[in-house]
This record gives C-alpha cells, structure tokens and sequence, in this order.
C-alpha cells in the first residue's frame, strides 16, 4: 500500500495525477514525505455567540441562506448565514459563485477565519472551510503546502489526509518500526506511523515537534547509516603495497621540498602529514581537502605523487575541464622539472607524453579529464589517485575504480566551501583535511558593493585601471536562471551586453566573450587567448570553469551580485587575486534591500570561503545553496546541517547500529538505504 503508485488514489484526476509526478511525487510514500511548509492555527473552536473581533476561530454551524451579492462599484460577493445553538454569525466570499451550489440551506460547515465586527453584528472572514464537521481543514493546526505547478495546498491536505486514513486502516509498512527498540528508547523517538500523522496533521505543538524530531532523525540517520556502510566496506579493502616512508626516501622527499620555489605553509604542512600518514598504511586512503582558491592544495598532491613514484607507484590526477587539466600539467611539469618524474596528460582532445616513456602508460603521474578511468588504457601500477574540484567527492569515480579492481589511495580535492558539519553528515566516511590559510605574499582581494547610481564611475575607473596598469578584467554576467545547464536566455543576455559595452562603454579596448553554449574547445580558445592577454576584458557567465589562473586579471566585476549565494560568488571573486598586484571586485546590484546589502556587505568584508558558507547555510538553508551546486545535493528535507547535536546523535546512533545488528534484519530501513546509495553512485 504505502509503495502504491499514485495512479491508485481515488477520485484525483489524470491532471492531479501528472502534476504531482511532475514535482516527484510517485507513490504514496512520496506523497506522505511531501511535508507542510508552514501551519495555521485554526484550534479554537467557538460558539457563535463568543465570537470576539479579530479573533482566528472555527465555528460549525447549519446554512440558514445564502445569497449572490453585486455591489455598487461591482464586486460580487456570495454571503451565507450560518446557525449554531448559539447564534448566527454572516460569511461573506468574493467572486466563488460556485459556493452557492455548494452550500444548500441545511448543510452542516465549518468556516475557520477571521471574526469581524460591523456595529453589533459579527461576520467571519473565512479562511478555509469544510463541509461538516472540523477535521481537515478547520478546527485544528492546518497543514500549508508550498504550492507548485497549479496543486492547491487545500488539494494536498485533502489527499495526504485520505492516504494517512487509509494507512490506519490497513497493516502497513508504517506500522512496523524500522530501527531496534532501544535505539527508539534511547533517543527518546516517537514511533514513525504517528510522526508522519503529526507532521500533517499535529494533535498539538507538542506532537508535532516529537514529530519533527522523529523524522529529523530518520532523514540524518539514514545518512549517516550509508556513510558508515560505505566506510565499512572501504575499510576491508587493502592497497596492493604499503608505501614506504623509510630515511631514503624521506630524504629525497625533503630535499623535493626544500627545492620548492617557495616554503610551504603551516597548513600545507599540516595537511601532508595527514595525508603521508594515511599512505603508509595498508588501508586504503580516503580523504577530503578542502582549501581556497589558490591555497596550494595542488603541491601538496604533488607531494603525495612523489612518494608514489619513489616507491614504483604511478599517480593519477583528474580534473573536471581540458584546461584544469592543461593547468595542472603545466604547474606539476614547472614542480618536477629538475627531477626524473615523466609526466604526461590525456584529454578527449590531446595527448602529451614525454617522448622518452614512449607511451602514456609509463608515465609516473598522467593528468587527465574525470573521463580518463572509463577509459581503456591501463597503468600497471597505479598507487595514489587524485579527484580535483569535484563537488561530489569522487563517490562515483571511487566505484569506477572499485569495479576495475583497483583500490589506491584516493585523495579528493575541492576548493568549494563545504561548512565543516555538512561535509561530515554527507561524507562521514572520508577524513577531511582542510588548508586553512594562504600563501604568504597574497594582497586580499579588496571588495566594494556598487550602486545602480555609480555604475559609470565604476566603469571609469577600470577604463584607467587596464591602460594604467596594463592589467584585465573579468566581468561576470549575472544568473538569470537557477539551472545546471545555461540556458539561451542567458547566452542572449550575455551577447547584447557584450555588444552594448563593446560599442558604448569600452570602445577602445579588446573584448572577450565566454558562455556555457560555446563548444569546450571555443571555450578554451578564448580563455587561453585571455591568458594571453589578446583580451583586456573577458565577459563570462557565471558557469564558465572556475580554477583558471589569470594572474594578471586583477578586477572583476559581478553583475546582479545580490542573486548569488555567498560561497558561490566566493569561487567567482576566487579567479582574481592569484598575482601580487592588488585585485578588486566591484558587486553590482540593483537591489538596495536592507538585508540584500547586509549579505554583501558581509561578503565584501570577509574572506574565508567557510565561514560565507556557513552564513549562507544560516539565511538561505542548504537546498538553496547545494541545490543548484550540486544537483539538490544537500538536499534535506526536515532536518538541518546547522543542528550539531543531532548529528552527532544520529552519527553515534549509525555506529551503534552497525556494531550490533546486520542491516537484513531490517528490510525497510535497507530499502531506504539501498535507495540513497544508488542516488549516489547516479550522481554524477
Ligand atoms: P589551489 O589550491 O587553488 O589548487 P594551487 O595549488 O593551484 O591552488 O596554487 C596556487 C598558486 O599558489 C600556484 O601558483 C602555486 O605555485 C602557489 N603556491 C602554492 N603553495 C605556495 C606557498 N606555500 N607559497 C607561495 N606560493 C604557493
Ligand atoms: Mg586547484
């Protein structure tokens, strides 16, 4: 029953049907975790000769008459009287004529809204209204639904209300309890049957909060339950042979630092003992490095290489784009050059190789696209893997690996800004290192919010800025739609404004163009030709690839700033700031809001990737944020990456779970996590 399709709710037509499938909506069981965005109070009940003025009430009571009402100036109104024991009270709707047909004299209703009082005569503003008595829709906390693609919330309410009905009656999934009892007692649950009752339709506050709570858990649980199973797993595995890290090689390794062209940092440092830790061990290394833009996380893989190489090992490097991967060539070739370490690159579209390996499946490290493992070619030894810039941690390039046999040592990276507590609910089976400061040297980004009014000046200075200081600029277009893919909206808004500031505002200088519909190879054309400096401006879109070095591109302007999320606009600004000149990132908006400025502002004044992310999480909440970075990555539906406390509980709880039971035991709660595990193998 709970897993019927939707087809089988009775009386809903073909176009409910195809609507709710159009927002995700198949089974019962979608329909029931399609939750309230919000509820009304409409619990007092009250006979009609209590009614106080402007009190939100529900009164149940018989049509006596009713009546099609056109005013003067034209409004049509349909009044009813209706009678209780007590009195009679006038409901009064506009423009529903169809109420009249509805409500025959005689009829028993109840009207929740609001109490009016004209001299001493009292009527009710309705707000809902049920035919008979209090239940659904009046007399009660009422379920809100967000209303999308034409479903009423009333229409909502009305069918979660007969699929709950029903789950009573039948036996049903619900009934049984998906964890051990005292996993139950111990966290003080309620049981789930009631908590998906309460959710919709709450006895009271407080049975909807235990509600909450139940399903905050079961949403962060089952997380949490995947992310230890896929640890688990993770952990059985062996790397063919450990690393050595013996006196030898540690003193090549030392010497290869100290000829670095610079000093590593403390962070640097601390993160590739983390990471020299993990690949002495037979176990298999699993981590997440997290660090700005420009950080230097790439040294340090560079690191983690080299140590591959001088025990015989190869490496693997993958980037998500051809020219992250033509960048990360270039800076390990610059890294490498006084050593022995042959380094090659494959791409859909190129192939280098040192001309002494003869093949690419000799060098020691190959860079490639995230396409290269499906790929045929083999190393024979490969020892250490890394996953550059990939939102979402590699899970699906580790399976590859796992299916082709091989289990090294993987090393993800990612200059995104995951708050600490998201990334250890989604991804509680990596260790995270994180890069917490940057190189010494790097001048901080200065950053100004401008307003509609001082555009021009803006555009003034930066006219003098590139002829004065031979420097270029990146002017981000802005986001018109929130999609993964650009859309031809955007890629003709971006074209007229490139004509519009080609023609009128910088006649004199060299214009670049850049949007998601050029093909990769035009992309990376006009990119290297920036790099170049054939531009002095470069107009993008906002999904043009982040992780480009530019260093003499010092000033970036971002267009309709005030619609972007503050970690995502931080990888934008991320592009500037990589060379010792000082850089500047102007914000235009439109919007004066207060609280629009109050976000900028904050952006304009702080740095660090993390803690904007984690103001975003506290206004926008993570489906805003992830939703579109990473495909409703983040996606949680009740509970809440800022609640700590039940994370930690529901970690512990995982644990606990998996140290005392077999997931068999438990058919529902495996089907449910066979059901997550699959969405992230899919996702990428
Ligand atoms: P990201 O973390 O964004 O991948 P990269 O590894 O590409 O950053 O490093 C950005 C730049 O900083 C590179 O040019 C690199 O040579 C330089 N760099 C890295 N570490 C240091 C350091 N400790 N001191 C100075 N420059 C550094
Ligand atoms: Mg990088």
């Amino acid at each position: 029953m709970i897993n019927d399709p939707i087809e089988s709710l009775p009386n809903t037509s073909v176009i409910t049907i195809r609507r709710l499938k159009s927002i995700g909506i198949n089974t019962f069981w979608d329909f029931i975790n399609y939750f309230p965005s919000r509820y009304e109070d409409y619990s007092l009940i009250s006979p009609i000769n209590k009614l106080q003025e402007g009190e939100i009430v529900t009164v149940t009571g018989k049509i006596t008459n009713g009546q099609y009402v056109v005013t003067r100036n034209g409004t049509r109104m349909q009044k009813f009287k209706l009678e209780d024991s007590t009195g009679t009270v006038e409901l009064t709707w506009f423009n529903q004529p169809y109420l009249l047909t509805l409500f025959k004299p005689g009829i028993v209703l109840s009207v929740a809204g609001l109490v009016r009082r004209f001299g001493n005569k009292y009527s009710i503003e309705p707000y809902e209204y049920e035919i008979g008595v209090p239940g659904k829709h009046t007399g009660r906390l009422i379920p809100i639904y967000s209303e999308k693609r034409g479903l009423s919330s009333k229409l909502m309410r009305e069918k979660i209300h007969n699929i709950l009905n029903q789950l009573d009656h039948d036996r049903d999934q619900l009934g049984k309890e998906l964890y051990p009892k005292e996993i139950l007692a111990f966290n003080k649950l309620t049981d789930e049957k009631s908590a998906y009752q309460n959710i919709h339709f709450p006895d009271s506050q407080d049975a909807l909060n235990k509600s909450k709570q139940r399903l905050a858990f079961d949403e962060l649980f089952t997380i949490q339950l995947t992310s230890a199973l896929i640890k688990k797993e993770w952990e059985k595995q062996t790397v063919g042979h450990r690393f050595n890290v013996g006196t030898d090689l540690n003193s090549s390794l030392q010497l290869f630092i100290n000829h670095l062209p610079f000093k590593l940092t403390v962070s640097q440092q601390k993160v590739w003992k983390e990471i020299e830790n993990d690949l002495t061990k037979t176990k298999p290394m699993n981590r997440f490095l997290q660090g700005e833009v420009g950080s230097g996380k790439t040294v340090v893989a560079a690191l983690a290489c080299y140590l591959a190489y001088l025990n015989g090992y190869q490496s693997l490097i993958m980037a998500p784009t051809e020219i992250l991967v033509q960048q990360h060539y270039q800076t390990l070739t610059n890294l490498f050059k006084d050593s022995p370490v042959k380094i090659g690159l494959q791409t859909g579209s190129q192939k280098i190789c040192p001309v002494k390996t003869g093949q690419i499946s000799n060098c020691d490290i190959v860079v490639g696209t995230h396409a290269l493992i499906s790929q045929k070619f083999n190393l024979k030894k490969i020892g250490f893997v890394v996953i550059d810039e990939q939102h979402r941690f590699g899970v699906a390039q580790r399976a590859k690996l796992k299916e082709k046999g091989m289990s090294p040592h993987v090393l993800t990276m990612t200059a995104t800004p995951i708050p600490r507590t998201v990334a250890l609910t989604l991804h509680g089976e990596l260790d995270l290192s994180m890069i917490d400061e940057m190189p010494v040297g790097r001048l901080p980004i200065k950053t100004y919010l401008v307003p509609q009014q001082k555009r021009t000046a803006g555009y003034q200075w930066i006219k003098r800025q590139i002829k004065e200081q031979t420097v270029q600029a990146f002017i981000i277009c802005p986001l018109i739609e929130e999609s993964e893919t650009e859309t031809l909206q955007s890629v003709k808004a971006v074209t007229k404004e490139y004509e519009y500031l080609k023609s009128r505002v910088f006649p004199q200088l060299k214009l670049g163009l850049v949007h998601g519909k050029l093909k990769s190879k035009e992309k990376d054309t006009v990119m290297n030709d920036f790099k170049n400096r054939k531009y002095d401006i470069l107009l993008a879109t906002p999904v043009v690839e982040v992780g480009i070095d530019v260093p003499n591109a010092t000033i970036m302007i971002i267009e309709g700033a005030e619609r972007y999320g503050l970690a995502q606009m931080h990888q934008l600004r991320g592009r500037i700031g990589r060379g010792n000149k000082q850089s500047y990132c102007f914000l235009f908006t439109s919007n004066n809001d207060s609280d629009v400025s109050e976000r900028l502002k904050y952006f304009a004044v702080t740095r660090e990737g993390r803690l904007l992310a984690e103001k975003d999480l506290s206004i926008r909440g993570p489906g805003q944020i992830y939703g579109k970075m990473q495909h409703g990555y983040a996606n949680l539906k009740i509970a809440s990456f800022t609640d700590y406390a039940l994370i930690k509980q529901t970690r512990s709880a995982a644990e606990y779970f998996i140290n005392h039971y077999s997931l068999d035991k438990f058919p529902v709660l495996k089907e449910r996590i066979e059901g997550r595990k699959i969405e992230e193998v899919g996702r990428d």
